[in-house]
């Protein structure tokens, strides 16, 4: 077995969070490879170090000292390596990150330090062997990732008794220098590392226990996901859930290789299992019919009405092209006959929305154009949905019983989620009746 586990920034913040890593590491042998972010907060108080960095950046380039920051982060390094007990040079590490930084450097490379510096200590800690990711993912000038390259490089330094320390985030373009990938980005490292080891698992340990089923902080408790196909994991994270990067699937996708979201702090957990396929675990253990509930406050919905706009060839390519000149983004088009609704973001059209009014009456010459504010978005997911005729009628049901005007309602037709559009303020109450419904319920009656 070939387990790649990657810690998130959380996982690695002090010396104690070092232990535990440790501990997860030492307790199976088959976690060779380790992909580790920059150190995250201690406390709430505190900063990540990969912020702290863009920050010294934005100093060096407005020339106010940086010092204050930088020994900052100098002090969480050292104050690791003195719990620790360890042995990296950290004081040539700094002198020589401070030299690069006095001659002028690259945004990349300074923020990149932090996932630099926080691997360098893990590998001792660890007894692993260290392996710069400027060395070893490989850009190509694109910007995209050469995984042959990549593997090459990564197999080289493979050694057959020992471990290896990538760090999270960044990479190196041909010619050297080095480019960080977007925010979050170690769990994109974490991924093209399973991909190039031919994994048998991508585990991926953060702060909590996987994806649960609801946001805690609108239902109580509420349980977690013990597995999620990728297109409901899409849906879900579309619509709010943040757990893992959006791109560090698809290094995994290709080769079937199973996400696993632990957690550092309580390691018996078994988390969640991200797959292409969940059924062979649904045949062991059935799922509920909502795999989760998701969604978002805040959108608006622009309501045209034209009498028989329906039989107008392209009223609708006409419609949503006013959209795309104003560069707005759409989430979706419920429509009946003669009205058409478009849903989008509320901030995405926080300054256009005028214009884009008039253009629509200019263009398509609508009986009327309405306006509504303070709409939430919920998604209902679940891959058990599927073929489960009743489905739909026990959802609306549900809001019915609650007093929960539905506003807009939509299902895909892989009847993989059903988004239903409320008011804002009713968003809490409707993601709550829904758990108690379809989670609480039916695990009483189990
Ligand atoms: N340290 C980087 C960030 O804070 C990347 C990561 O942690 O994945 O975004």
């Amino acid at each position: 077995m070939i387990k790649v586990a990657k810690f998130g920034g959380s996982s690695v913040a002090n010396a104690e969070q070092f232990r535990k890593v440790k501990q997860i590491i030492s307790s199976d042998p088959d976690r060779k490879f380790v992909v580790s972010s920059a150190c995250g907060k201690e406390s709430n108080e505190d900063h990540k170090v990969t912020d702290l960095l863009f920050l010294c950046e934005a100093h060096v380039r407005f020339g106010v000292s940086y010092e204050p920051i930088f020994e900052q982060i100098e002090a969480k390094y050292q104050r690791i390596k003195a719990e620790l007990g360890l042995k990296t040079d950290l004081d040539s590490e700094f002198a020589s990150i401070r030299k690069v930084m006095k001659r002028g450097m690259s945004t990349d490379y300074l923020v990149s330090r932090g996932e630099y510096l926080t691997s360098r200590l893990l590998a001792e800690y660890l007894d692993y062997d260290f392996a710069d990711a400027a060395e070893v993912i490989a850009f190509r000038y694109d910007g995209e990732v050469d995984m042959d390259r990549t593997r090459q490089l990564i197999e080289e330094r493979i050694s057959e008794d020992r471990g290896l320390v990538i760090p999270g985030f960044y990479g190196a373009l041909p010619n050297g220098v080095i480019r960080i990938m977007s925010r979050g980005g170690s769990d994109i490292t974490g991924a093209i590392v399973s991909n190039v080891v031919n994994a048998d698992v991508y585990e991926n340990w953060t702060d909590v226990s996987g994806f649960l089923v609801a946001d805690p902080r609108i239902v109580k408790n509420p349980i977690g996901i013990p597995c999620i196909n990728y297109n409901e994991l899409r849906e879900m994270s579309y619509m709010g859930a943040n757990v893992l990067h959006d791109d560090a699937i698809f290094p995994v996708k290709d080769k079937n290789i199973p996400i696993n979201v632990r957690n550092t702090n309580d390691p018996s957990n078994p988390g969640t299992l991200i797959m292409a396929d969940c059924s062979e675990k649904d045949r062991i253990s059935p799922p509920h019919a909502i795999t989760g509930i998701t969604g978002r406050k805040d959108y608006t919905i622009i309501t045209l009405v034209k009498s028989h706009a329906s039989a107008e060839v392209g009223f609708l390519r006409k419609l949503l092209k006013v959209f795309e000149n104003y560069h707005v983004s759409i989430e979706a088009v419920p429509s009946t006959v003669d009205t058409f609704s478009v849903i989008v973001a509320s901030k995405e059209v926080e300054h256009c929305l005028y214009d884009i009014v008039g253009e629509l009456k200019e263009n398509l010459g609508p009986d009327d154009v309405r306006i509504e504010d303070h709409l939430a978005l919920i998604a209902i997911v679940g891959r058990a949905m599927k073929d489960q005729p009743g489905m739909s009628g026990r959802l609306l049901s549900e809001f019915g019983d609650h007093q929960i005007n539905i506003k807009v309602i939509s299902q895909s037709s892989d009847e993989l989620s059903i988004m239903v559009g409320v008011h804002n303020r009713d968003f809490e109450k409707a993601i709550h009746s829904i758990y108690e419904r379809f989670i609480t319920e039916e695990q009483e009656a189990k």
